[in-house]
């Protein structure tokens, strides 16, 4: 083993096995470490009463249970809740929590920064610093269950009922560490969230559409935005790489794929922008066939932004054209507005570190 010690958090069964092999421990103890690091939540290798006092040492000399630092909280007038989470290297990123009276919502991020530039979004003035984690990914849904004292996992009523990947960044572009940390939130034996109840939401990165529905299956929303491939060059850049057309043939197969009911499609209303009537029966011919519920997000301001919110009016009739269309078509309340914490509003001060040759 190295000198460095192995953070147990982000490790998945596979992980374990190998490492109790190395310490010459039977094959099963890797799932006792399993269920206390991810169904009850332990904060110290000396918790885990049922592993041999000496396995414990060894496990303390070579592995931690390092938790992401919560920073700071904001809390808003809603109930809505925003985190810091402070990382090792010193790097930042934001999570939110919303609750709602029948579920409560985590909403994650998945980078620091973003290397897209999605005009609407306060993320995107932010540049990419880099990928999260497994362990930072798995620490922000860590961290909330600590902070609401949701240990072991329950199985009834939760705090933390849905997940969403929302917040800063691309998850598809961080696929290899999501897949990991997607996996173990699913596990039954682990943090126990149904693939039904975790939403990735992403730009439209083709390639990994298909490899989403196939390895993950859990539900999918893609952040639209425009239905004429002009607009949403602008607006959605990597538009600019995976046109509507392709972007649509992906979403297409999606739900025979992966069984998943319905794809979600976030449609952000910018005042004279993309929220016309002709936009709204573009939007039903565009997606025509597909089981699909649009979600219309009033716009939410931040520091610098170009646009302006549709008025309520203008949302209201984009609405009543997708509805008579047969698709379901809420409009968000705006959750957290007065913290920064509403869709499109994260940002951390974090900033890549300058090359020096
Ligand atoms: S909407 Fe998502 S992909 Fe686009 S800039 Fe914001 S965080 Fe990045």
């Amino acid at each position: 083993m190295t000198d460095v010690k192995k953070n147990l958090i982000g490790t998945d069964i596979n992980d374990l096995q190998s490492l109790c092999q190395t310490l010459n421990e039977p094959k099963f103890r890797a799932q006792q470490i399993f269920d206390w690091v991810y169904n009850k939540g332990v904060r110290s290798i000396d918790d885990m009463q049922n592993l041999p006092l000496g396995f414990r040492e060894q496990l303390a000399q070579h592995c931690t249970l390092d938790r992401s630092q919560v920073k700071s909280v904001m809390t808003s007038k809603d109930g809505t809740q925003k985190w810091l989470l402070h990382f090792a290297d010193g790097n930042e990123a934001e999570c939110v929590h919303i609750p709602e009276k029948t579920r409560g919502t985590l909403c994650i991020s998945s980078q620091v920064g973003c290397t897209l530039t999605c005009t609407f979004c306060h993320t995107g003035t932010q540049m990419l610093v880099r990928n999260l984690s497994v362990a930072e990914l798995l620490g922000q849904v860590i961290s909330a269950r600590d902070i609401f004292g949701e240990w072991p996992t329950p199985i009834g009523n939760r705090h933390i009922s849905n997940i969403v990947l929302m917040g800063m960044g691309e998850p598809l572009y961080n696929y290899d560490n999501l897949s990991k940390a997607l996996k173990i939130m699913m596990d039954s034996k682990g943090l126990g969230f149904s693939r039904q109840k975790i939403t990735l939401s992403t730009s439209g990165v083709v390639p990994m559409i298909d490899k989403c529905a196939e390895d993950l299956k859990v539900r999918l929303a893609i952040s639209l935005h425009a239905v004429r491939d002009d607009l949403r060059n602008e607006i959605v850049p990597i538009n600019r790489k995976y046109p509507l057309k392709e972007l649509m043939e992906s979403v297409r197969r999606y739900p025979d794929t992966s069984s998943t009911k319905e794809v979600t499609f976030e449609y952000v209303m910018l005042k004279g922008v993309n929220d016309s009537a002709s936009d709204a029966r573009e939007l039903v011919k565009l997606i025509a066939g597909i089981p699909a519920k649009i979600n219309l997000i009033p716009f939410n301001p931040w520091p610098g932004s170009k646009y302006e919110r549709s008025t309520a009016d203008v949302i209201k009739k984009f609405a009543e054209i997708l509805e008579r269309s047969g698709y379901r078509s809420p409009i968000r309340r705006p959750r957290g507005q007065d913290i920064f914490a509403a869709c499109g509003q994260l940002k951390s001060e974090s900033k890549r570190a300058c090359r020096t040759k």
